[in-house]
């Protein structure tokens, strides 16, 4: 059995993770600015505080944990992130969550930390042609992540990894390549592309029709959740690597697809129209070569199948 600290418990990611690690019999305190929203937490501990706050940070890391899961942030999909609205909330709140987190975390001894970094990190101008993104991870440098929350994925990613160098922290990095599934934020404008999209058909009445933002040929590429909790376990067992490693799906689909995806398994007829909206970046799939090269894993999980249980779950919420 293993003590493990998870920030961001509250939030989607962390609300899985803490049940994984609760059913493989670890003793685990979870620590976020709010419960899940979906579902009780079976934390042994969860303590509602803020980790931009020092005495919080210190307060939580009480004991040399075996493993912290870092997922706080200050996040959103396309309607939060690209916007430009929230850009200083986005830097400072998550930069200063994960300075307070290293500085403490290091005092404390903690045995192991892994950081959720994004693929919002890779350059916008390997990204401009939908069929053939780049995103492989050496192509990180030169810089030219197309907005703020990547730039401060890509800070902190260096910053823990200083922490290795200079004060021998074991850290584990992964760039998440839009993870979804149950469980995820659904509505209200922190919600990504696939949960927006189920709960538009979930909504709409068959013969109708659901908007998309922008001309909806952007391609991108979706991981469920449970292979995303596979690969950062496997990330975390990982003797010698220690990323950054892309931790996504190769399944690429353009938006227009993913809504055809959404209304086959809804059984649904309906037209689309594409309206103005914040985009990112025409293209981004996830390249898994270094993740099959280090860990000897890559997700395999269809698109559809995870849509799939997505869907029904997003369904019985519009309902409640
Ligand atoms: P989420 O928003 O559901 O979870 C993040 C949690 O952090 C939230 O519950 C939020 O309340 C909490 N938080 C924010 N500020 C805090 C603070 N000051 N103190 C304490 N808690 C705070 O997001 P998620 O989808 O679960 O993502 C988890 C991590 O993975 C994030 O770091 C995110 O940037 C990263 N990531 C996610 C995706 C994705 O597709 N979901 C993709 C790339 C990277």
């Amino acid at each position: 059995m293993k003590s493990i600290l998870v920030c961001g418990a509250g939030g989607f990611i962390g609300g899985h993770l803490v049940k994984k690690l609760k059913k493989e019999g670890h003793w685990v305190r979870g620590v976020d600015l709010k419960y899940n929203e979906f579902s009780k937490s079976p934390a042994d501990d969860f303590v509602i505080g803020d980790l931009r706050d020092q005495i919080v940070v210190q307060k939580i890391l009480d004991q040399p944990f075996d493993e912290v899961y870092q997922l706080a942030a200050d996040m959103g999909g396309a309607g939060y992130i690209f916007t430009g609205a929230h850009d200083a909330d986005v830097m400072h709140n998550s930069a200063t969550i994960n300075l307070n987190i290293l500085h403490y975390g290091q005092k404390a001894g903690i045995k192991k930390i892994f950081y959720s970094s994004s693929a919002c990190i890779y350059p916008a101008y390997n990204q401009m042609d939908p069929a053939n993104p780049k995103c492989s991870e050496e192509s990180a440098y030169p810089a030219e992540p197309d907005s703020e929350y990547g730039w401060e994925k890509l800070f902190s990613e260096r910053l823990y990894f200083s922490f290795h160098r200079n004060y021998g922290m074991e850290v584990r990095v992964a760039r998440f390549h839009n993870i979804f599934g149950p469980e995820g934020t659904w509505w209200g404008g922190k919600e990504k592309a696939p949960a927006a999209l189920c709960r538009k058909v979930a909504e709409a009445n068959d013969g109708g029709q659901i908007e998309i933002w922008g001309d909806g040929n952007q391609t991108r590429s979706f991981l469920y959740i449970d292979e995303c909790l596979e690969g950062v376990q496997r990330l975390m067992d990982s003797k010698d690597f220690f990323g950054p490693v892309n931790i996504g799906s190769e399944e690429m689909i353009s938006i227009n697809g993913l809504a055809q995806l959404i209304m086959n398994i809804a059984g649904k007829k309906l037209t689309i129209k594409h309206v103005d909206g914040p985009l990112g970046v025409r293209g981004r799939n996830s390249d898994n070569k270094l993740i099959k090269e280090k860990l000897g894993w890559a997700p395999s999980l269809s698109l559809s199948k995870g849509l799939s249980i997505t869907y029904q779950w997003i369904l019985s919420e519009t309902k409640k």
